[in-house]
């Protein structure tokens, strides 16, 4: 089988060396004209997320460096410190957090909270005139994310959602082949994310702090993967919903799928659990197929096209790719890829999916 050669992979998707526009419309300035500066980020929370991805992500980041932290939990704090050489008055606690306004060092406040929490945060981090990047989903409800785009807009910050596959080369690619109508029209996406979250029990699990079930968690992607593979927004949704833990799964959705249709007649059937195990994106177009498998997790990979093995150049994580496209866009004044109305579409159609599930009819959306 032919592998797709690194200077196909760059000629297709206009990634180069000398580094220019990458097909999502993020513009990486030549090396001569790149600013010399590094952005202080604060970590709102430190779980699992800001631990394990974005922390060691923002090592590598060129515009970007971690300079403090917020956190209700000491103990976590002397080990931060050695580990990422911050200094004492770089550390807060969510009680005294809105005193990150007299900060210098920090210029952008990264919320990774509970889903419930990532609203409160994102306008008191705005208030304090920090820029923020809020984790997904933006919010638990599409109010929410209208009074978070408010604030920021208000303040006079900017506003990046943590969506990592916005600026991941394989996702860039599925969205170049299929808005680019490379083999003709898109018909027909199918998405899955799901992983076995039994033996978990935290927050997740509770509708008050998640939003949602897996849908919230990482259904999101397959919803986003659909959308921005057609560049259409949908415009009707059905799904279903089924149950094999009630006990475990009370106040949230166990398993769903849930189908889009969108303007040019096409349609996505996607699917997430907490009880089971997929992660992969398909879609037909008129005249051809691709896809990725594994697709939205952390091992994003299996790239094809027509049966064929897509290539990929080495790349870091692509939450680096994400914070610094970010402060390169506040250095820069330049528009947010992953932007807030973004998020603010995604929990348009979410709570429309949730409609959908528990009226068991069609629900349609303005498009
Ligand atoms: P986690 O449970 O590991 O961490 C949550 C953090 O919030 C912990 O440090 C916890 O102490 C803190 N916290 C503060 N108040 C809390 C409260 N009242 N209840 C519970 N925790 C509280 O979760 P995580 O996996 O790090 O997820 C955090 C956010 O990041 C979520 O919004 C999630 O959707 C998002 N996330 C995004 C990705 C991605 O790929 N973009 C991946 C994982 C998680």
């Amino acid at each position: 089988m032919k592998m797709q050669s690194r200077r196909d992979f760059i000629r297709k998707t206009g990634l180069s060396l000398g580094a220019v526009t990458l097909s999502s419309g993020i513009s990486i300035l030549p090396g001569a004209c790149r600013p010399d500066k590094q952005l202080g980020i604060a970590l709102v929370g430190l779980g699992g997320y800001a631990t394990h991805h974005l922390a060691p992500a923002l090592l590598a980041c060129q515009y970007c460096r971690l300079r403090g932290i917020v956190t209700g939990t000491p103990t976590k704090v002397a080990d931060w410190k050695e580990k990422y050489q911050l200094s004492d008055a770089n550390i807060y606690n969510y009680q005294n957090f809105d005193r990150i306004a007299s900060n210098k060092d920090i210029d952008i406040v990264y919320i990774a909270l509970p889903n419930s929490m990532h609203a409160e945060y994102t306008i008191r981090a705005a208030r304090a005139g920090k820029h923020v990047i809020c984790e997904k989903p933006m919010a638990t409800s599409a109010a929410d994310c209208e009074k978070m785009i408010r604030a920021c807009e208000a303040a006079g910050v900017k506003l990046q959602i943590g969506y990592r596959l916005f600026y991941e080369p394989h996702h860039l690619e599925m969205k170049r082949l299929g808005q680019g109508k490379v083999y003709g029209p898109v018909k027909v996406v199918e998405a899955a994310l799901s992983f076995n979250a039994l033996g978990w029990d935290n927050w997740r699990f509770q509708r008050q702090y998640a939003g949602g079930g897996p849908l919230m968690d990482v259904g999101i992607y397959c919803l986003e993967g659909a959308r921005y593979v057609f560049g259409e927004e949908p415009v009707a949704v059905t799904a279903q919903t089924f149950k094999t833990y009630p006990e475990k799964f009370k106040n949230i959705e166990e398993t769903l799928f849930w189908q889009m249709e969108f303007p040019g007649g096409g349609a996505s059937n996607c699917s997430t659990s907490y009880v089971a195990n997929s992660d992969y994106l398909f879609v037909s177009a008129k005249d051809g197929k691709f896809g990725l498998s594994p697709a939205f997790g952390y091992q994003i990979g299996g790239g094809y096209v027509n049966n064929q093995p897509l290539a990929f150049p080495e790349r870091g994580m692509e939450q680096t790719a994400q914070m610094d496209a970010f402060a390169l866009n506040v250095m820069e004044n330049t528009p947010v890829v992953a932007s807030g109305e973004q998020g603010l579409q995604d929990l348009r159609i979410i709570e429309a999916i949730y409609k959908a599930m528990e009226t068991g009819q069609k629900v349609r959306l303005a498009g």
